[in-house]
């Protein structure tokens, strides 16, 4: 299969504004920003949706949050509120296949699920 746009952040193939990395995930600014704040948080290991990752994996997805967590109280955002989320699929407006969590803060971002 051919490597991911993501994973070749995550080697280092192609520039991005790294944030956050840790041996599990790398956090790295979103280059079409939704918010002041956009940030994307991968997992190392690249499974192409959430549908994708094993039962066994759960860690990993836990990793990712609290990754969003520590670069919210990092960078000051905690209390006044962000949005993490993540799309999974056609309908879900998936379009890189290699499983990210969007971090949205620095606005107020209403309720609209689309
Ligand atoms: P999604 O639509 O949930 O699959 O989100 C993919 C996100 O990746 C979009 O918000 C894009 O702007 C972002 N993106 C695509 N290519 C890059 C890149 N090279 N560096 C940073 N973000 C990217």
């Amino acid at each position: 299969m051919e490597k991911s746009i993501f994973s070749r952040i995550i080697d280092r193939e192609i520039p991005a504004d790294i944030v956050h990395e840790d041996e599990h995930v790398l956090g790295f600014r979103d280059i079409s920003p939704q918010a002041p704040v956009h940030v994307l948080f991968v997992p190392k290991t690249p499974y192409a949706t959430l549908n994708d990752v094993p039962a066994g994996e759960a860690e990993l997805l836990g990793r990712l949050l609290l990754a969003a967590a520590a670069y919210a109280r990092r960078e000051g955002f905690a209390d006044s509120g962000y949005r993490v989320l993540m799309n999974v699929n056609r309908d879900g407006g998936q379009t890189v296949f290699h499983v990210h969590l969007h971090l949205l803060a620095g606005r107020p971002l209403h309720a609209d699920f689309g």
